[in-house]
Order: structure tokens, then sequence, then C-alpha cells
């Protein structure tokens, strides 16, 4: 079969046959359909301090996609062929404290699909039952195929009550802007978003923003006080890994405001904790999705009428996979759907 794989210890990825691969006993084996290009799939490309660490090579890439099961393991009676799924690409262990309790996204062994273990940039791939997720033929197929990023917005966003709430988003990227319309559909008041990106952020103004803010030409501040916000923003949702991003929501919380964080900074952080402690703010740090809470929430959202499909924007087959990470790489781009 075909598959994106990381062959060399350098930028870039290649097109590859590999062996289609085998399934156990509690798998399922399934033919791509769609699958969406992520920031980590950039950077495992663009070869970074975290992909030198992280990837073993050869690794077969990518985590989000949409594919119909064609065979399943002997132990495996949830799922039949022919099955439209999508796959959560942690793996967890099982046997863990969490995993026991039944908060599997806590595990503390997970392993990444595409990261760890074979990936989903392929023609097929082979999962454990546990991980798959069975889509309502209903939904939109691109947008099946971006679940987990999407599952990350939406864990990010409903971490915290939103109903009636001014809520303030660090990042405009695709996770940005797809909290933008989560945020939204949950009953924010307000969905203040930034980014230092004007492109993107007019993505953000498309997916439902409140207003969107250019940080490099104008304030936070302003913008409250345009809105007439007296007392700061009730919840953060950081989702820029950037250190300035991150202080200026510090800044602009009220008190006991709560912070969800999904952003990956890139560098150790240093803020003003006074702010933190004497702002009696909430923090909460957000990895993955919740298994499966996260699932069925954004599945009936986008059956109730979430839509988040002006973020996929662009689509190419899979063939042309250096168009696509073309485009991430451009900064000019939502989601990039890969066709297998
Ligand atoms: P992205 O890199 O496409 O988006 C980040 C955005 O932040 C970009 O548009 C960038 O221009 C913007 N930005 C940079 N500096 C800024 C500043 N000073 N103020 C405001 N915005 C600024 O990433 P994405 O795919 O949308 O993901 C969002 C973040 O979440 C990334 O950091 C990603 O690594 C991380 N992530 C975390 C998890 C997790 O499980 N914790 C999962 C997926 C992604
Ligand atoms: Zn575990």
């Amino acid at each position: 079969m075909r598959a994106l794989v990381k062959r060399h210890r350098d930028v870039g990825l290649v097109m590859e046959d590999v062996p289609i691969p085998t399934i156990g006993i509690n798998d399922v084996l399934i033919r791509v359909d769609r699958t969406g290009i992520c920031g980590t799939d950039v950077h495992i490309y663009q070869w970074d301090d975290w992909a030198q660490k992280t990837i073993p090579v050869p690794m077969v890439v990518g985590h989000e996609f949409v594919g119909e099961i064609v065979e399943i393991g002997s132990n495996v009676v949830e799922f039949s062929v022919g099955d439209l799924v999508s796959g959560e690409g942690h793996v967890v262990c099982g046997h863990c404290r969490n995993c026991l309790a039944g908060r599997r996204h806590l595990c503390a062994k997970t392993s990444g699909v595409g990261v760890n273990r074979p990936g989903a940039f392929a023609e097929y791939i082979s999962l454990p039952m546990t991980n798959v997720w069975e889509h309502d033929r209903q939904i939109d197929r691109d947008v099946a195929s971006i679940f987990d990023p999407l599952g990350n917005a939406v864990h990010t966003a409903l971490s915290f009550p939103l109903v009636g709430e001014d809520v303030l988003i660090t990042g405009a990227g695709p996770i940005g802007c797809m909290a933008t319309a989560v945020a939204q559909y949950a009953g924010a008041r307000y969905v203040v978003v930034t980014d230092v990106n004007p492109w993107r952020l007019k993505l953000a103004a498309k997916m439902g923003a409140t207003r969107v803010i250019d940080v490099r030409t104008e304030s936070l501040a302003d913008v409250m006080q345009e809105l007439g916000m007296k007392e700061g923003f009730d919840v953060g949702l950081e989702m820029s890994g950037n250190p300035s991003a991150f202080r200026s929501m510090l800044e602009t919380m009220c008190h006991g405001g709560k912070i969800a964080m999904l952003g990956i900074p890139s560098v150790e952080m240093a803020i003003d904790w006074n702010l933190v402690i004497f702002n009696m703010l909430h923090l909460k740090g957000i990895y993955g999705r919740e298994m499966y809470e996260t699932w069925y929430k954004m599945t009936v959202m986008v059956q109730g009428g979430l839509d988040v499909s002006p973020v996929i924007t662009h689509r190419y087959d899979c063939e042309d996979f250096q168009k696509g990470f073309d485009t991430m790489l451009s900064g000019q781009s939502g989601k990039v759907i890969l066709n297998w």
C-alpha cells in the first residue's frame, strides 16, 4: 500500500510502498479515505527538536482520518466491515490507575498514532477497537476526517461553562478557529480571538468571532473597552503556545477566571504568578480529548448544527502531499485535507 513515511532523520516525508498492516484479535483494519494534516505532522515534516527526540524512523505519520472498516479481529463485536470510522489518536495502556478509573485521557502511558506507532497517512491503518469511533454517515466526510483536532477544540472549549461568558481565544490556528465556533455554539456572549496573522484572523471572523484582534496593531484593553467589558474575560482558551499571548491572557482575565491551555510552548514560559494568585485564576492543562465524552459531544453538536466546515480551506490528492505541507507552512490555511 502507499504510505507517507518519515524515512530519513531530516526535513521532508516520502510516499512509499509498505506492507498493509496486520491486525490482532482486538483490532480493526481501516481503509483510509481522507486525512487532515495536523501541526504535529508539520513538526515531524520539519524535523524540529521535538520530532528528533520523539519519532522513531522509519514511521508512517498522520493521525487525523476517516475511513471504512475492511476487516475485524475475532474479538471485535461492536464494529462491522463497512462502518465509517475515525480513530482516537491516543492509544492508552488500559492498566494504569487513571485508565482503570475510566479517566483514559489522563493515562500516563499514552502512545500516539503516527508518532509512536504507525499512522493514518496510508491506504490502510490498524487500530485497537477501543480507539475506534463510528460516524453518523450524515456528517460531512471532510469534517469527519478532522474529528481529532475538532476534539482538541471541543475538549478545551467545554472545559468550563460558557453560557453567557466572555471568552478570549489566543491563537487563530485551525484549533482556535474551531474553538471559536464551538464557544459560540455553546452560548458564550463575546468570543474575542487574537493572532498575529491577518489571514487566520479573517478565518476566525468567518467562524463566528465577535471581534478579532491583530495584537501587533491593536490592544486587548482597547477592545475590551469597546465591548463594554469591565471586569475581564471569564474564560481563556490558550491556543497559540506563544508566551506573550499567554501573558496578555493572564492580564485580561476577571478575578476567578478560568483558563484552559492547549497551545504547546516550544520554550519555557515565565509568567507573573502574582496574577494567578491574587486574581485567583484556575489553570487547566489539556492534552488530547476525553475518551469518549468529547467524541460524543462533538458528534451531537455537529448533528445539531455546529458548522466547522469553513476551517477546511484546502484539499489535495495524497500524491500532492508536498503541496499540502507547503500550504500548511505558508500560514495561509486552515485545515488541509489529503484524499487517499
Ligand atoms: P497553529 O500553530 O496553526 O496555530 C497557532 C496560532 O497562534 C497561529 O495562527 C499563530 O499565528 C498564532 N500566534 C502566534 N503568536 C501569537 C500571539 N502573540 N498572539 C496570538 N496568536 C499568536 O496550531 P493549531 O493546529 O491551531 O494548534 C494550536 C496549538 O495547540 C498549537 O500550539 C499546537 O501545538 C497545540 N496542540 C496541542 C494539543 C494538545 O493535545 N495539547 C493538540 C493539538 C495541538
Ligand atoms: Zn493508562
